[in-house]
């Protein structure tokens, strides 16, 4: 551009030194300025209405002839028409792929707008869902009208995705979760999980069936040794270590059936659900755990809060005492175990500190996997059946709680409940 406006001063200089050149030759210098710039100010007006008539119908096609720096300027202009109609051809290829793409998942997309209304659906989501291309526009609450998908786009909290009946298939289940993106849009994905959910249900029934099954039979094993053990004189010493042995593995069998009974009702049967003492219930705990040697002078209670929350007695008494359990199982046996409810702005805590063996970050993250048991160096074999924390994971679940756990090798562990303050009936 910088060029084309040096070429047009130029040109004007040249004609204006060539005009006073005229008007002092022929002695009328003023007039013939004046002519020329008359003459000058005509063209530009004209090549100004052109350029304004050829802009206004959206300079489409060839531009005007012309020369100077109107040429430069038409050029300019065509070329950034150009480019934009190509940059919108390719941006146009683009949409069109990608709706080819997710009109080809098998899981259901749908955009929604900030007042819960359909932007776009795409196919599997007018399957599964029963959406129609006619529904953009209108609200997604209108169309699908269960009650736990209503409650889960209200609430605004989209960390979990919420199980589903498909509302055009009800033997089919679906997974719906929620993604909030850019201002106020929200993309909803919906996937079959009918065939997870039976193996999840078979895996339960096979579970329960077999834990069930067991129970008899151990409680029968368990008789005859107890008698077997009452008749043995001592003659024997290979005989009497063999029944202790027998008698070992029988109970640690007994509570792996009866810790994979416990998981199963945590996660099949909702019980009912009322007001707790848990001061009252924590105060029980620690005077009943005498499972281990000295624990009651081990253990420190400290009563912060008199609250009581809604919940399942029977459920948080597990959780609670598997922790305490753990706390006096994985620390030395002088050391003290500190147990604290207390309340925080918007939370009730139960804390259970000990000054144990620690676990490391690895381990932390998958402690409360069933089966899971820290591989650790101990001088004594610590019995346990790796489900104790899968079981508190779970009665928390039950309870709208958390389990959060911080540890460091070698100093201690503090495994600590939150339980939401809506949860409190009593203070
Ligand atoms: P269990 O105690 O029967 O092995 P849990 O599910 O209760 O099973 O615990 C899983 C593992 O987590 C334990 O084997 C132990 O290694 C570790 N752990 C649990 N609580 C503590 C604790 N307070 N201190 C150190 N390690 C712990």
């Amino acid at each position: 551009m910088q060029s084309a406006w040096r070429k047009e001063f130029y040109r004007l200089t040249l004609l204006y030194i060539a005009a006073v050149l005229l008007g002092l030759v022929t002695k009328h210098l003023f007039p013939v300025l004046f002519a020329l710039s008359a003459l000058l100010w005509v063209m530009q007006f004209l090549q100004i209405r052109r350029f304004e008539k050829w802009v206004s119908a959206g300079g489409k096609g060839a531009y005007p002839k012309t020369s100077g720096i109107w040429e430069d300027i038409y050029y300019y202009i065509h070329r950034i028409k150009k480019t934009e109609k190509r940059r919108k051809k390719k941006l146009r290829k683009l949409i069109e792929q990608f709706r080819q793409s997710t009109e080809a998942l098998p899981d259901a997309a749908v955009v929604l707008r900030a007042n819960d209304e359909i932007e776009w659906a795409n196919k599997a989501a007018r399957q599964m869902l029963g959406l129609q291309q006619t529904d953009k526009g209108q609200r997604i609450l209108n169309l699908i009208r269960f009650p736990e998908f209503i409650r889960y786009i209200r609430s605004a909290n989209y960390s979990e995705p919420v199980i589903l009946p498909s509302p055009t298939n009800h033997r089919i289940t679906l997974e719906v979760r929620i993604i909030a993106y850019g201002s106020g849009l929200r993309l909803l994905l919906a996937q079959d999980v009918t065939q997870l959910k039976k193996m999840q249900t078979i895996r339960k029934d096979f579970v329960a069936n077999v834990s069930h099954e067991l129970r008899t039979p151990l409680t029968v094993l368990k008789g005859y040794l107890e008698t077997l053990q009452d008749l043995d004189d001592g003659v024997s010493p290979l005989l009497t270590t063999s029944f202790r042995a027998m008698q070992d593995q029988t109970e640690r069998m007994q509570h792996l059936v009866d810790d994979l009974l416990l998981l199963t009702r945590l996660e099949t049967q909702q019980k009912k659900q009322v007001c707790i003492d848990v001061p009252n219930l924590l105060s029980q705990i620690c005077k009943e755990s005498d499972l281990f040697e000295n624990a009651s002078s081990r253990i420190q209670l400290n009563l912060d809060s008199a609250a009581h929350i809604f919940g399942e007695e029977q459920d948080l008494r597990s959780a609670f005492t598997n922790l305490l359990g753990n706390a006096l199982k994985y620390s030395p046996e002088d050391s003290q175990v500190i147990v604290q409810w207390y309340q925080s702005e918007n939370e009730l805590i139960l804390s259970v500190t000990d000054h144990g063996e620690g676990i490391s970050e690895v381990d932390m993250s998958r402690v409360t996997e069933r089966f899971y048991r820290v591989e650790a160096k101990r001088r004594k074999k610590v019995p346990g059946t790796g489900l104790g924390l899968a079981i508190v994971k779970h009665a928390l679940m039950r309870h709208d709680a958390d389990l959060h756990i911080s540890s460091e090798l070698g100093k201690g562990s503090c495994f600590s409940c939150h339980f939401p303050i809506r949860r409190i009936c009593c203070n």
